[in-house]
């Protein structure tokens, strides 16, 4: 009996251990000690009134317990579980934007931009340099040939980050929507050609090189799912929570690239203050700077609601039933204990009355003397 019971207490760590949720909680806990005076400290923790009830819903679909009447900081960049939310809303929003843009006979063409750098560069110096590059990239008299060639439509720039060998790597991953196709591979070619000595002049003017080999890339995909599948690769990379979690991936990266939110996890295992430093310099070079910009007009013509990250970190869409409010002080207990995850566990484990036993802040009702 007593083997039995420990061999599922160890399955059940490994479950939890695996479950991207827990980690996003964790990651958001290392995010919120690393950075004292951010938001991310009052995500999911804060009360949007003061001593006001928690709520506690449960998704109909995915039977998932989820909480409500708490603050959200709405960071895309430093909270892994805002970024969660933001990004599956973005991708919806890419989804149906492609799908129309491409039912009504247009084409789509990714270009990946980034430029040469050292690990003495300063993220924030980085990101500005790229700023500015990427607008000389889009100006000027070539760039409008080559916009009318491509009779383009709109486009969508997400910016990202990794970190590696080289130091701070940031790129830009440019959507291209269009309504005259490319053509044959020659075109292709020569079309990559151009945008890349466009490229190159726009870094130069900004004070930084690039390569041939890595400056600038074209990515063709001839149908909409192969775009959401990268789109939602990348988006999956930022926040981490798809298999390169595990802790062998994390190792590796080191050596490689991680991400951002990899920071947060090497922090959370080893308590390496190299990434503690790491990850305060990407927050403060990050702030106030949209991850995702979808250029003029395209969101209204496909119909898309603009909505800030904070607005779609804060919405609850999903059809779900309440289960009950904790009051202030349980919720007090909670966060005190770091709990915020074993309680959802254990209301879809066990139902939100036993969860809230188990947990200990609510008392078990007397038996009966007959049963
Ligand atoms: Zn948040």
């Amino acid at each position: 009996m007593k083997i039995e019971d420990n061999r599922n207490e160890s399955d059940e760590n490994e479950e939890i251990r695996l479950d991207s949720r827990f980690l996003r909680y964790q990651m958001q806990s290392a995010a919120k000690y690393i950075l004292p005076h951010n938001r991310v400290g009052i995500c999911l923790r804060h009360q949007i009134e003061q001593y006001g009830n928690v709520d506690i819903f449960k998704h109909r679909e995915t039977q998932r317990a989820f909480y409500g009447g708490l603050m959200v900081c709405g960071s895309v960049w430093v909270c892994p579980v805002c970024a969660s939310k933001i990004s599956e809303r973005r991708r919806q929003e890419l989804k149906t934007a492609f799908k129309a843009h491409l039912d009504t006979g247009g084409h789509c063409t990714m270009v990946t931009l980034t430029f040469s750098h050292s690990a003495r560069d300063k993220l924030d110096d980085l990101l500005i340099a790229l700023g500015k590059s990427m607008q000389s990239f889009s100006r000027g008299k070539r760039h409008d040939i080559f916009r009318r060639e491509i009779g383009l439509v709109g486009k969508i720039r997400a910016f990202e980050i990794t970190y590696g060998a080289n130091g701070w790597h940031p790129h830009i991953h440019l959507l291209l929507m269009h309504s005259i196709g490319i053509g044959d591979p020659w075109d292709w070619v020569d079309m990559e050609e151009r945008l890349y000595g466009l490229w190159e002049g726009a870094c130069a003017k900004n004070g930084f090189a690039t390569s041939r080999e890595h400056g600038l890339k074209l990515h063709d995909a001839a149908e909409a799912s192969t775009y959401i599948g990268k789109w939602g690769d990348l988006m999956d990379k930022r926040w981490g929570t798809d298999s390169e979690m595990t802790k062998a991936n994390i190792k590796k990266g080191r050596s490689g690239s991680m991400t951002p939110f990899d920071m947060l996890r090497a922090v959370i295992e080893d308590g390496d203050l190299e990434y503690e430093d790491k990850y305060r310099e990407y927050a403060k070079a990050t702030k106030g700077k949209q991850q995702l910009v979808w250029s003029p007009g395209l969101k209204a013509k496909y119909l898309i609601e603009e909505k800030t990250d904070e607005e779609v970190a804060a919405e609850k869409v999903e059809a779900a039933d309440l289960l009950g409010q904790l009051h202030w002080q349980e919720w007090k207990h909670i966060i005190k204990n770091n709990l915020r995850y074993q309680l959802l566990k254990e209301i879809e484990k066990s139902g939100y009355e036993s969860a809230l036993i188990k947990i200990g802040i609510r008392k078990s009702p007397p038996k009966m003397m007959d049963s």
